[in-house]
């Protein structure tokens, strides 16, 4: 009996060791980032690049809290603080695709990053045209990459309307974007999707499963004083330039009365990197794209069905109900210390 329970134990001992080294060897994912930056982006940008579990094969510009120019100098200034000329940078499109474009220095500062001037880069932007690039790595790494759009979905919609077939071949799609209760442009609209609404319209419908992390739980993941000191008691070029941002953020968030700064880009890189950092509920989202209040908001149904209405001579009656397919894992809650606590260890004195 002794003999055959310790026999037991090693043979856990050398299960728990595989799996051990498995994850530990197990080869980085393959991530292309899609990015309006903004500070929040550059926080994403960041975690991102510092993660042994990725491989950030490509950052894609999209105009957003920035426009195409600024937003493709401020990504190459990025991949040059963190001396990483090897992820390809690359700009997208000029505009959203069926409406003006809205920028929010406001938010984010003249240029984006909080109005800290980082050296000019030492990296040169890629002449490929994002959306194309997408579909180019996507067909070069069937199955492997994992898109994570972090601003409008204009490049996304793009690359999905060009060739649909990436939406299978595609790993992954983690967006951060839309909201399944109240926006944070409106009532109704969460920036992300209200700045390119017929575009995230196509990415929701494009046939994959989009991992939505809305601002509703970027907002229930805030960034403290607590571990902005934590991120400012070691020092690095990174680490100093996001202490920086999210001191900046953290300013303008407690002028409007929030506790902290809402993590809202950081936490799509984060739920990406490790899904038990949140909680997610299969749905069927539309986006609507009229709507007098409403446009831009992303229609999340719970129930996963319709009812089905049908006109009986001068009105209608429900017979039943038309089954909805969920197109969308949409992450309700987060694990707020724990993601934080994970930010702050990869990127602190970096
Ligand atoms: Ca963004």
């Amino acid at each position: 009996m002794k003999q055959l329970r310790a026999a037991s134990i090693l043979l856990s001992f050398f299960i728990l060791a595989f799996q051990t080294n498995a994850l530990a060897q197990a080869a980085p994912r393959r991530v292309i980032i899609d990015t309006d930056p903004g500070t929040d982006d550059v926080m994403a940008i960041v975690l991102a690049l510092n993660s042994p579990e990725f491989e950030v094969e490509a950052l894609t510009v999209v105009p957003g809290n920035v426009d195409s120019q600024q937003g493709l100098e401020n990504a190459l200034k990025i991949v040059s603080l963190a001396g990483r000329c090897d992820v390809v940078v690359a700009r997208g499109a000029q505009h959203p695709l069926n409406q003006k474009l809205i920028t929010a220095q406001f938010w984010h500062g003249k240029n984006g990053l909080a109005n800290v001037e980082l050296p000019p880069s030492k990296c040169k932007a890629d002449p490929r045209f994002g959306p194309d690039l997408i579909i180019e790595m996507i067909h070069k790494y069937p199955h492997e990459i994992t898109l994570i759009p972090v601003g409008p979905l204009t490049n996304i919609a793009l690359a999905v309307s060009k060739d649909p077939s990436i939406a299978t071949l595609v790993k992954d799609i983690v967006i951060m974007g839309g909201s399944i209760s109240g926006g944070n442009v409106n009532g109704a609209a969460e920036a992300n999707i209200y700045n390119d609404p017929e575009a995230a319209q196509i990415v929701f419908n494009a046939g994959w499963m989009v991992t939505m992390v809305g601002s509703d739980v970027g907002e229930r993941t805030l960034i403290t004083r607590k571990y902005l000191a934590e991120l400012q008691s070691s020092h690095g070029p990174q680490s100093d330039f996001i202490a920086q941002i999210a001191e900046f953020y953290l300013n303008r968030s407690e002028k409007s009365g929030y506790s902290g700064a809402a993590m809202y880009d950081p936490l799509a890189v984060g739920i990406a990197l490790d899904p038990t950092l949140g909680t997610f509920k299969e749905m069927h989202v539309d986006v609507e794209t009229k709507g007098e209040f409403t446009r831009g908001e992303t229609v999340a149904n719970r129930m996963g069905s319709n009812e089905n209405n049908v006109l009986h001579g001068d009105h209608y009656e429900i017979e039943g109900v038309i089954e909805l397919k969920p197109n969308a894992r949409v992450c309700l809650a987060s694990d707020a210390d724990r993601f934080l606590q994970l930010f702050v260890s990869r990127v602190r004195g970096k």
